[in-house]
C-alpha cells in the first residue's frame, strides 16, 4: 500500500469512517453525562464537544509498563460480568491495584453500572470489540472498523463518557487496519507477556505458578472476569498480587 500517494489512504478512509461515529458518540455521552449530573442537557453543548479532542496515540502494540522495569500491568478481560467483575473489584482495591479492564461491548452496554464502577475505582478502559470474534483478522476491513467503533461507543456510553484508552483484539487479532484505527481514536493497540491461562480453569495453584515463572517474558499480565466460572482467577489474584509486591513490583498501566 502507498502511504503518501494520493491522499487515499488508509488515514483519510478510517477518519470519515471514524468522524461518523464519533459525533454520536460524543453527543450520547455528553447527553449522559449533563443528565447525570444537572437534569439537562441541550444541544449546543453536545456539539461543542469536538472530535479533534480525540488524540492519535502509537500503533505498535503495547506492552511495557508505565511503572518501567519493575513495574507489572494487570489486565482483566471480556467482562464486566455481575458476578466476577464485583470480586476482582474487591481484590484490586485491597491490595491498592489498579488495573486495565478490556470490556466487551455488549457487556459493557448490559452492565453500566459495573463499568462506572471500574472508572470510579481508578482502572482504565480497553475496548475488546464488540462480539470478541478471534478471527476478526480474517473479516472485511468495514467488519472489523464496526467491532472496534461500535465497542468504543457501547463501553463510553456505559462509562458515562469516559473512554477507552486501549484495544486488545480479541485472541490479539490484530491487522495493521484495526491498529491503525484503533490508534487513530486514542486507543493504544495492547499485547500481552504472561496468558495466566485462568480461561482454562487449571487450578487455582497452576494459575499462580504460570505467572511466577512467565513474569520474565514481560510485564503485562492477562486475566479474565467473565466468560465462565471465574472463581479460580479471584482465588489466583489474592495470592499474586501480594507476591508481586513482596518481589519489589509495583503496579501500573500499559504504555501509551
Ligand atoms: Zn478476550
Amino acid at each position: 500500500m502507498a502511504r503518501h500517494g494520493g491522499g487515499r489512504g488508509w488515514y483519510g478512509k478510517v477518519l470519515g469512517a471514524a468522524l461518523g461515529v464519533t459525533m454520536l458518540a460524543t453527543g450520547a455521552s455528553v447527553w449522559t453525562a449533563q443528565a447525570g449530573a444537572v437534569g439537562n442537557s441541550s444541544p449546543k453543548s453536545a456539539a461543542s464537544a469536538s472530535p479533534a479532542a480525540v488524540k492519535p496515540v502509537d500503533v505498535t502494540i503495547a506492552h511495557a509498563s508505565d511503572k518501567g522495569a519493575r513495574g507489572v500491568n494487570i489486565t482483566i478481560d471480556d467482562g464486566p460480568d455481575p458476578t466476577w467483575t464485583p470480586q476482582v473489584l474487591d481484590v484490586l482495591r485491597q491490595y491498592g491495584v489498579k488495573a486495565t479492564f478490556c470490556m466487551v461491548g455488549t457487556q459493557a452496554q448490559a452492565h453500566p453500572d459495573l463499568v462506572k464502577q471500574v472508572v470510579a475505582a481508578g482502572h482504565r478502559l480497553c475496548d475488546h470489540s464488540v462480539s470478541h470474534d478471534t478471527t476478526m483478522d480474517k473479516k472485511s476491513e468495514a467488519y472489523q472498523s464496526k467491532e472496534i467503533l461500535d465497542a468504543e461507543r457501547m463501553i463510553t456510553e456505559a462509562s458515562g463518557g469516559v473512554r477507552p484508552m486501549y484495544y486488545r483484539a480479541p485472541g490479539g487479532a490484530f491487522t495493521p487496519y484495526s491498529r491503525k484505527l484503533a490508534a487513530s481514536r486514542g486507543m493504544r493497540p495492547l499485547g500481552w507477556n504472561v496468558d495466566s491461562k485462568d480461561f482454562e480453569r487449571p487450578g487455582t495453584d497452576a494459575i499462580v505458578t504460570t505467572v511466577e515463572q512467565e513474569l520474565p517474558n514481560g510485564p503485562t499480565i492477562l486475566f479474565h472476569d467473565a466468560g465462565g466460572d471465574r472463581s479460580q482467577t479471584v482465588e489466583a489474584l489474592r495470592q499474586i498480587l501480594p507476591w508481586l509486591k513482596t518481589q519489589g513490583y509495583s503496579f501500573g498501566f500499559p504504555v501509551r
